[in-house]
């Protein structure tokens, strides 16, 4: 499996970025300079988040959040690499809408930054892409994310381990109760093996509630995960209902 992500991740550089190459020479997608992907003025204004709840990862003053005090999260902390506004949104967006996969190797590098020393992780997995989602874009960002974290972290990947066991609506346009029962009993394993007294990374682009992450960190819990940790490129903590 660990196979399957740095053959991904070859294949990405050299097919990917040889092509987006000649479409697209060095500018920064933030700013348009000349130079670099991702220019240093752009990367710094990123909003990070110094103050994240210590279980959702949300931008908070004490160590819970309010909506963490209420909910029944299965994960064991999460982490993001920003918010999602400004230039991180921007350049998400590029990346999963636009094609702009040559981005990802700066998206990845953002995402380890953001990982909690005291985490122990064993094994790297991601939140499974919508049938839908892939048919659209042919790729997953969720996907290409967890492939680059693994490589960097030299964990091993296990990219296919958690699937969607029904149809599900997108998470979009619904209020936070209704994107927990959205997706509550929605995710299933291929296969447990891999997780079993495993501290497991889950991966994936956004984090709005969390729904969809503890809903994957249930499944993993119930194949006997020790933990499982989720970081995510970046966190939107704009749904108000
Ligand atoms: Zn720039
Ligand atoms: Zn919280």
């Amino acid at each position: 499996m660990k196979q399957i992500g740095s053959h991904l991740l070859r294949l990405f550089k050299e097919t990917g970025k040889g092509l987006l190459e000649l479409v697209f020479p060095d500018f920064c997608i933030g700013c348009g300079k000349r130079g670099e992907l991702l220019c240093g003025d752009c990367l710094e204004e990123i909003k990070r988040i110094s103050n994240p709840c210590q279980l959702c990862g949300a931008p908070q003053e004490g160590p819970i959040c309010y909506h963490c005090r209420d909910l029944n999260l299965h994960f064991d902390g999460a982490r993001s690499g920003g918010l999602y506004e400004g230039i991180l949104r921007e350049i998400l967006l590029a990346f999963k809408f636009k094609g702009r996969a040559d981005i990802a190797e700066k998206l990845w590098n953002i995402m380890i930054k953001a990982l909690p020393p005291y985490w122990q992780i064993d094994c790297v997995v991601t939140v499974p892409p919508h049938k839908g989602s892939l048919r659209e874009r042919g790729f997953s960002s969720s996907l290409l994310l967890g492939a680059g974290v693994a490589h960097s972290l030299s964990l091993p990947f296990y990219p296919h381990i958690l699937e969607w066991r029904r149809e599900v609506k997108r998470q979009v346009g619904l209020s936070r109760g209704e994107r927990f029962s959205n997706v509550r009993g929605a995710i299933a394993l291929t296969s447990k093996r891999e997780v079993e007294g495993k501290r497991v990374l889950l991966v994936d682009d956004v984090m709005t509630t969390g729904a969809t992450a503890s809903a994957c960190a249930l499944a993993l819990k119930r194949a006997k995960a020790q933990r499982v940790w989720v970081l995510t490129l970046a966190r939107d903590i704009t749904l108000k209902i």
